[in-house]
């Protein structure tokens, strides 16, 4: 009898079923986690429909995980039974190169091993995701959750809020910078609350008139309805930043004319070939810079929750049944979540 209830995929098309399997036994610097919480980030989704290629069947998504430790190694000092912890999208990583040295794990040169659907550095074996009951992680990359922020609405902070921060940290977002966030869904929200927090003036593009209200709510200075040209036109040359967390392919050249001179467009939605090209122009003549950003690193993550508790962030969420996953991955596609889901992980366990 496997160890572990969870909800999987088993091919691009099966959608969501329950599922069970074992989590492995603690190794020494291991921390066995009961899962409350976990969001529902559209990477579940492109990797349960193989958007990128090479998704591993059976998937357990999920990279948003918040629930208490129940169990430590010998050799964890850092964490003990009861403590509210987190684990984001990666579990493990070299730890031996300048990447992993400088506490920049998602870019270790041989690649971290995500929180699922990668092979364990150790045993070879896929990894499986928090849609379960409980987790197995290496302490290094399990971060303390304050306890003054709410559990539920702090879990997409492992994906969507370190995603957001770690951009806008790297490229010193502060002060007296104009930042245009693309896209308001689970990372674009979080991104207008961060970048507020940091002291920009933050509009919102959105392809929706009907979130123009809910941007205002969410703290963005102004809203762009990004399909209408007038007001494209209005906004050309007035953004230091550009923060991109569209999920699809998208023109980014009527976006790149809204950066000021040595502005910066930060590609994190997009993972794959940009469609249409890029005009190279664009850049040349005003010395523009398109960037890309992962995720974050684990000291990052640990500064971000820190941050989050300090200014009172946490995400807007619609709790979830996990029962009701399916139903909730076709509203994700349609952009109808305000504005990530979080399951309620006591759900799987009534069955
Ligand atoms: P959501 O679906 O919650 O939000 C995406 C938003 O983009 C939508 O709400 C919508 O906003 C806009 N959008 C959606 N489709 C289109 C379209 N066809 N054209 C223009 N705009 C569109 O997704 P998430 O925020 O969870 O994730 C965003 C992306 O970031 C995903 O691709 C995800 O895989 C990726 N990601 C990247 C990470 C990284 O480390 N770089 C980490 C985590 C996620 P509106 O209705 O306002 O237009």
């Amino acid at each position: 009898m496997a160890n572990t209830r969870a909800y999987a995929a088993t091919s691009p098309t099966s959608g969501m079923a329950p599922y069970s399997f074992d989590r492995r036994a603690l190794r020494p610097d291991d921390v066995a986690i009961e899962i409350d919480y976990c969001g529902v980030c559209h990477s579940d989704l492109h990797t349960v429909e193989n958007d990128w290629g090479g998704s591993q069947y059976p998937v357990v998504p999920g990279h948003e995980i918040i629930g208490r430790v129940t169990a430590v190694g010998q050799d964890v000092t850092r964490y003990q039974p009861g403590d509210l912890v987190g684990v984001g999208c990666m579990v493990d990583s070299c730890r031996t190169c300048s990447a992993c040295d400088s506490g920049l794990e998602q870019y270790c040169i041989e690649g971290s091993t995500m929180t699922y659907g990668s092979l364990d550095r150790h045993d070879g074996t896929v990894t499986h995701g928090g849609y379960s009951e409980k987790i197995v992680v290496s302490d290094r990359f399990v971060v303390r959750v304050p306890e003054n922020l709410d559990p539920a609405s702090a879990a997409p902070l492992l994906c969507a809020g370190i995603t957001t921060y770690s951009p806008l940290k790297h490229f010193k977002v502060g002060k007296g910078h104009k930042v245009g966030v693309l896209g308001m869904g689970g990372l674009g929200h979080m991104g207008v609350k961060l970048a507020k927090a940091m002291g920009a003036e933050v509009t919102i593009f959105t392809r929706s008139e009907s979130k123009v209200a809910e941007a205002k709510k969410q703290g963005a200075d102004h809203v762009i309805i990004s399909t209408d040209k007038a007001q494209m036109k209005a906004a050309a040359d007035s953004f230091d930043f550009l923060l991109d967390t569209i999920p699809v392919a998208h023109d980014l050249n009527p976006y790149l004319k809204c950066l000021k001179y040595d502005g910066t467009h930060i590609l994190v939605g997009l993972l794959t070939p940009v469609e249409p090209a890029l005009q190279a122009g664009l850049l040349v003549t005003k010395r523009r810079v398109v960037a890309g950003s992962l995720i974050g690193g684990m000291p990052e993550t640990q500064e971000m929750l820190d941050f989050c508790a300090e200014h009172n962030i946490t995400c807007d969420v619609e709790m979830l049944d996990i029962r009701n996953i399916n139903e909730a991955y076709e509203r994700l596609k349609k952009s109808d979540v305000k504005y990530r889901f979080v399951i309620d992980m006591d759900t799987l366990k009534q069955g």
